[in-house]
Formats: C-alpha cells, structure tokens, sequence
C-alpha cells in the first residue's frame, strides 16, 4: 500500500474540507487560534480610528484598539449590534430586500440563534472572548444517535424516519465485515504481515460489533424495539436494515454523510453561550457603548491624503466623518455596492469573492415532544429534502416549550425556499417537517424565517472562497489600501466561524498598531499574559 506523505493528506483533506486549517491543525503544523487576552502594550497616540459595522469583528476591533489608546468610533448600520451574531427572540425584527421588515412573536424567554449557534471546543479566540467578558457557556450537543435520517424516495427505507444510530450502526458493521472477510482471503493489496491483519480484523470485529464468525448481526449500538427492564425483560433488538435498502433508499448520499462527527470544528465536545449566542455581542457592545453609533449606514468610503472620509446616513440625514485610519468590516456583497475609491485590486477582490445562501426557520412548539416521545435531547435530523437540518435545542432540556430550528439549509435549497413569503416558508417546514415529526399538527404555534443572503446589510451567510479566488483576491484584501483596513470572517481562513471575526480584528489591531508606534509586531502575538 502506498503510504500517504502529510503533504498528500493535506491537498486531500483541503479538498474535502474546503480548506487546509483544519488539516494544518490535525498535523500539528498550525496553532489553534490563541488563547490568552491581547498582549500589546498600550500608548496613547491621539489616533482616530473609523470602524464600519458592529458585528463581531467590528466591536472586537474597538475593544482592542480602546484598549492600547486609540479613539475609535463605529458606525453601524442597524438599529442592533452584533450583526451575523444574532438570536432572535420576542419583539427581533428583520428587514429582507424584496419584502417588509418582520417582528418575531415569540413567547418571553424563547429563542433561537438565527446566526452562530455552535463554537467549536478548538476555536480557543472565541472561548478566551466568552471568558475574558464573562459570557456563560453551556455544552451544545451537535451529534445525537437518537435524531434521524429522512430520506424522501423510493428505497424500501425512503419515507421512513430512521435514527442516526440504526444506519451508522449497520453501515459502519456491512463495511467492517467485507474489509474483515477481504482480509482473511488475504484479497486485500496491502503489505501486512500475518500478525498485522489479525491485529486489523480484531479491530474490525470490535469496531463493526461482528460475530465469532466476522459477521455483522445487529447488536444493541442500534437500539432496541422492546427496551430493558427488571424480571423477564432482557429488551429486543431489531435486525439490521440491509446494506442494499440503505444505499437504495438514499441514505449513503451526501446529505447524509457523517459530518457532524467527522469534520474537525463539528467534533464534540462543543459549546454555546447560555440565553443565545448574541449574548456574546451584547457583552462586547457593553465594552464599548460609547463609541458605537446605531443607524449610521455608511454609503461612501473614501482615502484621503490625510487619512479617511466615511460618509453615511442617519436620521438627520447625510453625515460626514474623517479619521486616521479606517476598519471596514462590512460584509463583500454590501461593500461591493457602496461609493468607494480603492484601489482596482481591491474593487475587483470585492467582487470576485463568492458567499453562499443559507437561512434558517424557527419554529415554536407549545410542547417539547422531541425530547418527551421520542427521547431526542439536542442534535441533529438529517433529510434530504428542503429542510436539509432539524436542529434540536440544547438548552432548557425538559421545559414545557422550546423552540426547534424547522430547517437550516444552504445554497440551492436554500435559494428556493427564500423566495417563497414568509407564510409559504412556515408552510413547506410544517408540512416537511410533520412527515417527520406528526406531532407538529398538534403542537405548533409560531414561526419566524431568516434568509441571509436577502438580509440587507449582510447579502449572504458567509464567504466561500475557492483556490482561485483565495490565491488571487484573498491577498489584496488581507492588506491595507492606504489608510483603510479590511476585517471580518472572510479575512481569515476560519470562514463560517465567530473565531474568524475575532482573529481577523485581532490581526489587524496588531497591523495598525505596529504601523503607528513603527514596532515589527508578528501576528499572532506572543502572551505574556495569563
Ligand atoms: C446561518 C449562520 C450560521 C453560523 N453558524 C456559526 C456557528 O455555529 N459558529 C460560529 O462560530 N460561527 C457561525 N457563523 C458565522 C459567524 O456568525 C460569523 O463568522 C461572524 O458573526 C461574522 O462577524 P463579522 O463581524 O465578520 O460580520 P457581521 O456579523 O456580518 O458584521 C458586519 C456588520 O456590518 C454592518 N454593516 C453592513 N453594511 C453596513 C453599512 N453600509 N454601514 C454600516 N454598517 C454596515 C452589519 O449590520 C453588521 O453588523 C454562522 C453564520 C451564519 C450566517
């Protein structure tokens, strides 16, 4: 067999996973984000530094740059901070492009993370924020063997809600048996000594749950139809679904992959702030207060010989507005729109770089029947229609009402369920999502929709970069143009992640920084602190 060299393990798994962090890291050949409050020394310098947008990077940027002695002032668009960071609760209204704004009705203390609703436990930058500004966290429970797998078809198993640990269970013992019984031929093309492969069918024979004989027969990992008890009941274990119905019915597709445990950021142990993950926001905002404005929509951007004149609008009309320095962190497809004068490398960057769709439904049920009939406690169900996801809440566990995630999909299906009204979105995750779960008859009560990529000020949920777009518009956004900064989660390599906003203003606070005090600051700084 030929062996797999680190750099072959790195172009493969860049191209499973759309990036090489997540290998890098697996290898040991890049650090986790760091993990220690922001080292630089502070000197007041008298420089004023304009910040657009208060989302995470926005506000992690003034935190910072507060912190070492320069004036900042940030303006943003809505009415709220925290931009993508966003949990929508009773009274939360959100404005799409082709539409009216919208105000949730949720009852008081129900809600769910429209935006981020997982950290990774190896995003350390976003578990150091939670804890330097005392944001609870509690343990989000992102892989759950009791959710299900849906698949809508034809295959005998197509139609049927069938829970995660029956199928992985099955397929995980179909593939240790055939990879077992093609060893013992000695079929397989691989140079192990005799030792070797009975060390490997051992493994398998554990790994798969095999008989004596290398078989796979079902075994209680994938559940019972009678369960356990005291006196004459030792439980009942069903047989196994064939491998045949689970690849006909469509459950080996992709929409069913392992992802959530395999994926690096996805792997438990994972973790969420107590009460919605805009708690996170609120508790930056705190830090902040006095140098943010609300309602400032910035339209013009532009370098001036001395520095930056940012232009917005606000309720007393157009304003104008010169600093030092500028942080942009407005999101591409919004940027891509405003009055500007970058430079030809930068406007094209801006264009050139993809985000994808992706919207989520909450939907609020007066009972919380997932956990109480079918024992389903956080997690995920799979399907492999519109609804792509059902998240299950991994909070107030055993509460009368909770409040489900009905669907979180992304690009096509996506795209055509936004274009549908809000009612008609309700109305496709009911009527989905009943085949699935009846109880939604009896049970519902309200919803509430959000698609980000017609979310004004945000216009997509978050950068998608390829190989091209990464070597050739990546760099000339990852630099100042003259006196502006750019910053957010599609300036990092951590796209998709609260810990891309918080390293990619931390990068550039560490830039500004040694550009004014003309000091050679590496990023990531060194800790000298706890
Ligand atoms: C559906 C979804 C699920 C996600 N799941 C997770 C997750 O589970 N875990 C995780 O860690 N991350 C997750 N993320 C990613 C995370 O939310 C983002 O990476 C992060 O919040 C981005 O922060 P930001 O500051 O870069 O951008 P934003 O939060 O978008 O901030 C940009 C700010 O600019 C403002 N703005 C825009 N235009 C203007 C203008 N013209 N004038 C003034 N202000 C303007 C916006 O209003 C906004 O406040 C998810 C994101 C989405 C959309």
């Amino acid at each position: 067999m030929k062996s797999l060299t680190r750099r072959d393990f790195l172009s493969k798994s860049t191209m499973l996973a759309g990036s090489a962090y997540p290998a890098m890291l697996a290898l040991g050949l890049m650090k986790t984000v760091p993990a220690h409050a922001f080292d630089l020394e502070r000197k007041p310098n008298g420089k004023k530094v304009i910040i657009l947008g208060a989302g995470l990077a926005g506000m992690t940027a003034a935190y910072e740059l507060n912190k070492l002695g320069y004036q900042c002032t940030v303006l943003e668009a809505r009415e709220r901070t925290g931009g993508r960071c966003w949990s929508i609760r009773n009274n939360s209204s959100h404005t799409e492009t082709d539409r009216p704004p919208v105000t949730a009705r949720f009852d008081e203390g129900l809600y769910f993370n429209a935006g981020p609703s997982r950290i990774p436990h190896n995003h350390e930058l976003t578990l150091h924020y939670c804890k330097e500004l005392g944001v609870p966290i509690q343990v989000y429970n992102n892989v759950n063997e009791s959710a299900y797998f849906f698949a809508e078809g034809k295959g005998t198993l197509s139609n049927k809600k069938v829970r995660n640990r029956e199928v992985h269970n099955d397929v995980r013992g179909y593939m240790a048996e055939m990879l077992a019984k093609s060893m013992d031929h000695g079929n397989l093309d691989a140079p192990f000594t005799k030792e070797d492969s009975q060390k490997v069918i051992e493994y398998l024979m554990a790994e798969g749950g095999l008989d004596a004989d290398k078989l796979y027969k079902a075994s209680a990992r994938r559940g019972y139809i009678e369960s356990p008890g005291a006196g004459d009941k030792p439980g009942r274990i069903a047989d196994p679904h064939k491998l045949a119905d689970i690849l006909h019915s469509g459950l080996m597709d992709p929409d069913f992959y392992n992802v959530a445990e395999y994926t690096h950021e996805l792997q438990m142990t994972m973790f969420q702030a107590v009460g919605g993950m805009d708690r996170i926001a609120t508790a930056l905002e705190k830090k902040i207060a006095p140098m943010i404005k609300k309602g400032a929509e910035v339209t013009q951007i532009h370098n001036v010989t001395e520095g930056v004149k940012i232009t917005y609008k606000d309720q007393a009309g157009t304003q104008e507005m010169q600093a030092d320095l500028c942080i942009c962190t407005i999101p591409l497809p919004v940027l891509s729109n405003l009055d500007t004068n970058f430079s030809s490398d930068v406007s094209r960057a801006i264009d050139y770089i993809a985000y994808n769709q992706t919207g989520k439904i909450g939907l609020q049920f007066k009972r919380r029947f997932w956990e109480e009939d079918e024992h389903i406690y956080g997690g995920i169900t799979h399907t492999n229609n519109e609804l792509t996801q059902i998240f299950y809440p991994s909070n107030d566990y055993l509460d009368k009402k909770g409040i489900l995630i009905g669907y979180y999909n992304f690009n096509e299906k996506a795209q055509q369920v936004a274009e549908l009204s809000y009612a008609d979105r309700e109305k496709l995750a009911l009527q989905k999502g009943r085949l699935i779960h009846p109880q939604y008859d009896q049970e519902f009560e309200r919803s509430f929709s959000v698609s980000w990529h017609k979310t004004k000020y945000n216009m997509g949920g978050w950068a998608v970069y390829t190989s091209e777009t990464r070597k050739n518009a990546y760099p000339a956004l990852s630099k100042p143009d003259g006196h502006i900064y750019f910053a957010g989660e599609h300036l990092t390599y951590l796209n998709a992640w609260m810990a891309g906003a918080f390293e990619s203003a931390r990068s550039v606070v560490a830039s500004i920084y040694g550009r004014i005090t003309e000091a050679q600051i590496a990023y990531p700084t060194k800790s000298t602190k706890g």
